[in-house]
């Protein structure tokens, strides 16, 4: 397997993009296009840098402030393979795994069937952040999502009633 991703950043120690001292990989590429969106210098899948993943995983095991790993973007589904690889990493590690896409919970639910990539980050994941952002429903004071279509969702609850446990 090729052992890269495409960034467009990483941000160290965030403490803005789930809970606690997390790391956060910005995925380079999105299709969504959406309105408003706040980063569209990550929607172009032929930017940002391409990154050793294994280099990736071992400067986050390396530092014990760490509680977590957010995935964002871009849209880390478009590249399901590589982001299911490092959360399988993490995930052994005991670390949070959060993840932001534009697409729905419903929406990947229908493409994991097919997609073991998607099933394997799905199922490696604490939390998920479903939708497009959406200007009209744009809110400022929500915490850690941009417009109210949004959902945080407990994705191994989840997938173990077959029931969306929505958490914020
Ligand atoms: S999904 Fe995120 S990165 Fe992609 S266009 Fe929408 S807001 Fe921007």
């Amino acid at each position: 397997m090729n052992k890269t991703v495409r960034l467009a950043g990483i941000a160290y120690e965030s403490l803005v993009n789930g809970p606690g001292m997390r790391r956060v990989f910005f995925a380079q590429g999105c299709k969504h296009k959406c309105e408003g969106c706040f980063n569209p210098e990550t929607h172009s899948f032929d930017g940002g840098e391409i990154m050793d993943m294994d280099k990736l995983i071992k400067d986050v095991l390396d530092n014990p402030m760490l509680k977590g790993v957010t995935f964002s973007g871009g849209d880390p589904i478009e590249q399901a393979h590589s982001f299911a690889y490092m959360a399988k990493a993490f995930k052994k590690a005991n670390l949070n795994i959060w993840c932001y896409t534009g697409y729905t919970f419903e929406k990947l639910l229908e493409l994991m069937k097919k997609n073991e990539n998607i099933r394997m980050l799905l199922n490696n994941m604490d939390v998920l952040v479903d939708g497009r952002f959406e200007i009209m429903n744009r809110n400022e004071e929500l915490k850690f999502k941009g417009s109210t279509n949004q959902r945080i969702i407990d994705v191994k609850k989840s997938l173990e009633y077959g029931n969306i446990i929505v958490i914020g």
